[in-house]
């Protein structure tokens, strides 16, 4: 809800929030951040200890993990840019709304900005995605309108934006500004962090703009680095086109589409790995009880994807692969965290990812 005095403290003149911001030059670092905006980026690169090394793989297997971030996701980054932008070139002004189209961690994401700011936001999100990341948003002072899994919900946030004076869309499925953030700030954190040696990167599929952004600085950074896209069975966004067995229905959430985003660049991708939501929920469980990271489900996607990328690729000793965790369990549990939730959808009780040992032969 927007005040007079979030107002006054509304940001049109705040400095563009990135990680440089946490630190203070000559002074040191800064004890205190001005708001919490301020600890967005900077996520740490931790390595998998257990997993790839059940499946016997040799190389080394690090996790960027972004579910540190404190709207919970990579969102952050991109929800901070966007909102800066607009406020900068005017199209966002104090008292405006913030409408955006979301699967739930853009939508967390520019909900805790607008509460940070004090714009009002409204959030359209499919039916399918978790009551966790709705009661979420609705905390963070956003009104969250649901819409059924068949419609594309940009077409009913184009609708409220209608019918809304001095609204706005973010738009972040076809604002450039969400690949360019990971092209400016995602890759060069975890080229920095690798010392710039990188022999593979996986990433999920969703508005692509993490996909995108980091592989087109990959493809200049890191040439010989293969970029792995990650898309859900049910899903339709992998090439080749045989990969994908029609659209259908996925419970992963924030990934996957049966329809392109403009965001999404396909050429930036070398190879397109499909996974089961059994395979990915089996395998966030075990990140959980292995690793000790408390991913979402679409971890758990990235992880049996990469582990079948490095096999194929034949990656070993000596080599690194790294692997984007875009959310934590926090937005799921009720869902994958659930036996309960597990067993109705056949999910349980291979307590091991089946697919994982069809690979071995
Ligand atoms: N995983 C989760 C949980 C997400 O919310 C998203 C964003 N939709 C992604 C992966 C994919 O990220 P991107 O939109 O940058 O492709």
């Amino acid at each position: 809800v927007c005040t007079a005095d979030k107002l006054k403290t509304a940001s049109a003149k705040q400095p563009q929030v990135h990680v440089a911001s946490v630190a203070n030059g000559s002074q040191g670092p800064v004890k205190i951040l001005p708001n919490v905006l301020h600890n967005i980026g900077k996520t740490p690169l931790i390595r998998l200890n257990r997993i790839p090394q059940s499946f016997g793989i040799e190389c080394e297997v690090l996790a960027k993990c972004e579910l540190f971030a404190p709207g919970g996701s990579h969102k952050d980054r991109i929800a901070v840019r966007m909102i800066e932008e607009a406020e900068a070139d005017g199209r966002l002004k104090p008292g405006y709304t913030v409408i955006e189209p979301t699967s739930g961690n853009t939508g967390i994401s520019v909900a805790m900005v607008c509460a940070v700011k004090g714009y009002k936001c409204i959030l359209v999100m499919p039916e399918k995605m978790s009551a966790e990341k709705h009661w979420t948003m609705n905390r963070l002072g956003a009104t969250v309108v649901r819409c059924p899994n068949n419609i594309v919900h940009t077409t009913v946030a184009d609708k409220i934006h209608r019918e809304t004076p001095n609204s706005i869309i973010l738009d972040q499925y076809g604002n450039e500004a969400n690949p360019r953030v990971h092209y400016e700030e995602t890759t060069e954190e975890i080229l920095e962090q690798c010392d710039g040696k990188l022999d593979m990167i996986v990433i999920g599929v969703g508005t692509g703009g993490a996909v995108t952004g980091i592989g087109r600085k990959i493809k200049e950074k890191c040439p010989s680095c293969p970029v792995i896209g990650i898309d859900p069975v049910g899903s339709t966004m992998a090439l080749p086109e045989s990969l994908n067995s029609g659209p259908g229905f996925f419970e992963v959430e924030g990934i996957g589409h049966t329809w392109l985003p403009d965001c999404l660049d396909r050429s930036v991708i070398d190879k397109w790995i499909k996974v089961s939501d059994k395979d990915t929920f089996n395998m966030a469980r075990r990140i959980i009880s292995e690793e000790g990271l408390l991913v979402g489900g679409s971890c758990g996607t990235a992880v049996v994807g990469a582990i079948q990328a490095i096999k194929e690729a034949g990656l070993g000793k000596g080599q690194r692969c790294v692997i984007i965790f875009p959310d934590s369990v926090r937005n799921y549990m009720t869902k994958f965290l659930s036996d309960q939730w597990m067993l109705e959808r056949a999910f349980l009780p291979d307590s091991e990812v089946s697919l994982g040992y069809s690979w071995w032969n």
